[in-house]
């Protein structure tokens, strides 16, 4: 799949990624798009994770989720509404954060520090790419 954010429009959006299974499939395909490879040892088999579309090295037994090493890293709320926050952002930069916790469920604080995050790959990328890692 290589759509953009840009290139849907809200309908598009809901109809692709309206359950957690389709955001961390989405995140999966994009992250291993050349195939997996452990962070920890390089190793390159893999079998499932525990939680869905995570990876597991079959050496040294680490295992990595889907949201890992993308712009979701560490991102405790539902991925449907991140996913959310990615579009509308996308789709508006100078969106505010009050209006984007309106617009989702999330509280103005968390809307922001994910906001941020955005911005910041925004700054350095020029386009928001969810296999962004900040430091
Ligand atoms: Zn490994």
């Amino acid at each position: 799949m290589s759509i953009t954010f840009k290139q849907l429009d809200i309908k598009g959006l809901s109809e692709l990624f309206s359950e957690e299974a389709d955001c961390l499939k989405f995140l999966a395909e994009k992250k291993w798009a050349s195939g997996f490879v452990c962070n920890r040892c390089g190793n390159t088999n893999y079998c499932n994770g525990k939680t869905l579309y995570s990876r597991r090295c079959t050496r040294c037994k680490s295992e990595e989720s889907a949201t890992a090493h993308t712009i979701f890293h560490r991102c405790h709320i539902p991925i449907t509404e991140a996913f959310r926050i990615v579009y509308l952002v996308c789709h508006d930069p100078s969106v505010s954060t009050y209006e984007l916790s309106r617009l989702t469920d999330l509280r103005q604080m968390t809307c922001w520090k994910l906001k941020n995050r955005l911005n910041d790959c925004i700054k350095n990328r020029g386009e928001i790419d969810i296999l962004y890692n900040e430091k």
